[in-house]
């Protein structure tokens, strides 16, 4: 069907599609590199199954071997073939000689005096990205936030990300890599099975740039993240937030049905335009609806709300009341989260009195509406402090 045909049928559900395929073909232009060695060695970190598969019939090697592979890969987290005992020597010299397990490098380290661990990696192109550890307080978990690309090309104003320019998108193999690269940092191999408590027991995609603008590599990514036979997290264990990709929230909804976060951060357009650019495309009524159409959402898995805390400018208890006007009957919650200031931010955090009348509104409407405690503030690694110096491609 042409497109002009979809949209005499249904003329909202094809200018959707439309966007969708621009917001895609647009999106490859920011590919990342292939992920090969200068020898010409390939990376198997990344690759789908079925891509596996592949790679193992073009020299010979039965489906069963791609198997192996997977297990060896994300559930033991071998990074070298000899490691891999349950294939024969000769093979694993076969393999060696055409591909690797690759890890992005950890170029810089820091822990935070709260045990916030942020890393800066440093991918094979010289362009780097971070990610955080935010272990919790009290029990053995903790959550990893992973970058989706290098630098953003939406601008908000709170961000500091949003200073850096979208240089291009993270891969597969880069976004999965920053979680096992976590991983080995905490050498929790092989991977626990099933429900078994984990210390990097739930990733966030709230790192550098917006998940939704790089779907098909996050995509990936999650896939292979969630697979039972390697990583095997649950998607109830994974959350992505997103700016507001109203025609991509549909489909990440569909086809990995992980739980959903929006940054909100404003109630009305004027000021959600200034502080969200992103809202002029796509304006909060048409947010809101897609957050309502969102596919399994329930009171067991709610939308979260991200409600940036920022002095005088949207922390007004009639905003409060407005906000949970615009959220009434979505099963959600509310974070608020309190500003967090980088080298040249013009925003001020909210007062504490400020945050707590405005959470009092919320949860008054029957919704939870939990303060972040900022994590990792000096080591610039709380939300929104993010950001790289763009490196040279091809360095
Ligand atoms: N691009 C995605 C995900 C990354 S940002 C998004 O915007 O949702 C993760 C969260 O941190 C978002 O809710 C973002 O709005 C928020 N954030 C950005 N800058 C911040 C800052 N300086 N202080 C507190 N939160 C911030
Ligand atoms: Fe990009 Fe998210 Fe930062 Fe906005 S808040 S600039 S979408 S990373």
């Amino acid at each position: 069907m042409t497109a002009a045909a979809a949209r005499a049928i249904a003329p909202e559900a094809a200018l959707t599609a439309d966007e969708r395929t621009r917001i895609l073909a647009k999106s490859a232009l920011f590919d990342p590199p292939t992920p090969q060695l200068a020898d010409g060695r390939r990376d198997l970190v990344g690759l789908s199954r079925d891509e596996l598969v592949a790679e193992m019939a073009a020299i010979n090697e039965a489906p069963f071997r791609a198997r192996q592979l997977w297990h060896w890969i994300y559930h033991q987290g071998a990074t070298d073939f000899a490691a891999m005992s349950t294939i024969a020597r000769p093979t694993q010299a076969k393999l060696a000689e055409r591909f690797v397990v690759g890890r992005p490098e950890a170029a810089v380290v820091q822990t935070s005096t709260d045990d916030t661990r942020k890393f800066l990696f440093r991918f094979r192109d010289g362009q780097e990205a971070e990610t955080v550890y935010i272990p919790d307080p009290v029990a053995d978990r903790g959550a990893v936030c992973l970058s989706s690309q290098v630098g953003c090309t939406l601008s908000c104003r709170f961000c500091h990300t949003g200073t850096q320019r979208l240089t291009r998108n993270l891969g597969a193999a880069e976004i999965v890599g920053q979680f096992m690269a976590a991983r080995d940092s905490y050498g929790e191999w092989p991977s626990p099975k099933g429900e078994t408590p984990r210390l990097l027991s739930t990733v966030v995609l709230m790192g550098m740039g917006e998940p939704l603008y790089n779907y098909a590599n996050v995509a990936k990514a999650m896939t292979i993240v969630m697979d039972n036979e390697g990583i095997g997290l649950s998607r109830r264990r994974i959350t992505l937030s997103t700016s507001g990709v109203v025609p991509m929230m549909d489909r990440a909804g569909a086809e990995l049905g992980v739980n959903l976060a929006v940054s909100l951060h404003a109630v009305r357009d004027d000021l959600r335009n200034e502080l969200v650019p992103l809202n002029r495309k796509y304006p909060i009524a048409e947010l809101i609806a897609a957050c309502r159409r969102y596919p399994g959402a329930s009171n067991a898995r709610r939308i979260t709300f991200e409600y940036v805390m920022l002095k005088g400018v949207n922390d007004s208890v009639a905003e409060a009341r407005e906000l949970v006007r615009l959220i009434a009957g979505i099963p959600a919650k509310v974070n608020l989260i309190p500003f967090n200031p980088w080298p040249g931010s013009v925003y001020e955090t909210s007062t504490a009195a400020a945050i707590a009348r405005f959470a009092a509104v919320v949860m008054d409407a029957g919704f939870s509406s939990p303060v972040r405690t900022p994590r990792g503030r000096d080591i610039l690694a709380a939300c929104g402090q993010l950001r790289t110096e763009a490196g040279r491609i091809g360095a």
